[in-house]
């Protein structure tokens, strides 16, 4: 399927690893130029000359916190004009509801509430400007079910949520989508993360906390990068202006709900 994206703009945001890349190496393959971001340099180079080299696509790499205001300007000027938005940051650590004080939670709140909000409005007036444009927000599937354990991205995800259901019906008649994309779990360096922790206050090997964990899905299976940046590159093409304010969970059926 064409998607319609050929000479598209994008910034996609935490985009050296994991399903950050994966949406930015889907979007390369339709055809889109790309700015993409992470804190670490060599990875992201890394990541930007691959896809150059394999997609013949205009990247620019501009390393840096994006949840810090500083580095999300320098962000947002390499970007200039862009049609399509992928945000993205690290998940909170996980923990217990007795761990958390006051700044835990502006913490969370700013790397996975407050950049995305920042990152739309300075980039949806220029899109609906133009008539056109694509905004994915990488949640989490924890909105709809929440994660015990990770109550701090519980907490500050499902507010985008909430701020993505109003803001998306006010920008759709400019032609401009904003979704939802809510993963459960996905085989990238955060689930190593998670697990790595399962590891450690039980004992397990790596295996048998995969396993564990994989088993508990009725896909018997992780997720991958690339077809969770798949959904995205769709969700980002000519075919679907008219999904509007959507949680899309990519999670192999793990939460059970008839709708
Ligand atoms: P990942 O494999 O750890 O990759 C994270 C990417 O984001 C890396 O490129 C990292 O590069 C970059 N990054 C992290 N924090 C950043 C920041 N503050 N500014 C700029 N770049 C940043 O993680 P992932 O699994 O792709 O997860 C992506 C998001 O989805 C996270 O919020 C995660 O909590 C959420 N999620 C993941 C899963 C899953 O199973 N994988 C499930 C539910 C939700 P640098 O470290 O160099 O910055």
């Amino acid at each position: 399927m064409d998607l319609g994206l050929k000479g598209k703009r994008a910034l996609v945001c935490a985009a050296s690893k994991g399903l950050g890349r994966g949406c930015a190496e889907a979007l390369a393959e339709a055809g889109v130029a790309l700015t993409i971001n992470a804190r670490g340099v060599d990875a992201l180079e890394a990541t930007a000359q691959h896809l150059r080299d394999t997609y013949g696509v205009p990247v620019t790499a501009v390393a840096g916190d994006i949840t810090d205001e500083a580095a999300r300007a320098e962000v947002l000027a390499a970007a200039g004009e862009v049609d399509i938005l992928v945000t993205n940051a690290g998940g909170p650590p996980p923990g217990l509801w007795s761990d958390w004080d006051r700044e835990h939670f502006i913490a969370a709140l700013d790397a996975n509430m407050l950049t995305p909000i920042a990152l739309m409005k300075a980039l949806l007036p220029g899109m609906m400007d133009r008539g056109w444009g694509r905004v994915v927000n990488i949640t989490s599937s924890s909105v709809k079910s929440p994660i015990p354990q990770l109550g701090l991205s519980n907490a500050a995800r499902t507010g985008l949520t909430g701020y993505v259901a109003g803001t998306s019906r006010q920008v759709a008649s400019k032609g401009v989508t904003i979704n939802n994309l809510c993963p459960g779990i996905h085989a990238t360096d955060r689930a190593d993360a998670l697990d790595t922790a399962v590891t450690q206050s039980t004992g397990v090997t790596l295996d048998e906390a995969r396993a564990t964990r994989a088993a508990t899905i009725p896909a018997r299976r992780y997720g991958t990068s690339a077809e969770f940046g798949a959904t995205c590159a769709f969700l980002c093409s000519q075919h679907a202006g008219y999904i509007v304010g959507q949680n899309i969970v990519l999670d192999g059926g793990a939460i059970v709900a008839t709708i």
